[in-house]
């Protein structure tokens, strides 16, 4: 990630197909436990490349989408042990195996503080 939808979402599926990563999962197919729309963290790249991430742009619901730490390999075992806990389902990859920080980093917002990351605070743009 990245970042990550709170159980604040509607479910409206607007952001599913915003998304140049394709990272977002529609609720009825979310690889995790609950019907909310899920964001892939190996697969999110916080929309480096555009002025508001394309999720947020769309999303009608303050506080759904949110930071999470950058997918890069000094938060490998943050996302390994979420991976392991359930919070996330990070895909297997045949050869590599879980596609981890370690084995492929996403680009992160740099200008994004690790107060709001840890926090979770809500994107705002
Ligand atoms: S920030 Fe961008 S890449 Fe990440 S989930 Fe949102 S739209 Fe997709
Ligand atoms: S646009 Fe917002 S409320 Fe709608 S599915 Fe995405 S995160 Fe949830």
């Amino acid at each position: 990630m990245s970042v990550m939808i709170t159980d604040l979402c509607i479910n409206c599926d607007a952001c599913v197909d915003e998304c140049p990563a394709t990272a977002i999962v529609s609720g009825a197919d979310s690889p995790v436990d609950g019907d909310l729309t899920y964001v892939r963290p190996e697969k999110c790249i916080e929309c480096v490349d555009c002025s508001v991430p394309k999720c947020v742009d769309v999303c009608p619901t303050d506080g759904a989408i949110v930071w999470d730490m950058p997918f890069t390999a000094p938060f490998n075992d943050y996302y390994k042990s979420g991976h392991e806990s359930g919070v996330y389902a990070i895909r297997e990859h045949k050869s590599k195996g879980v596609m981890l920080p370690e084995v492929a980093e996403r680009p992160f917002r740099e200008s994004i503080g690790m107060e709001l990351r840890n926090a979770h605070a809500p994107l705002e743009f």
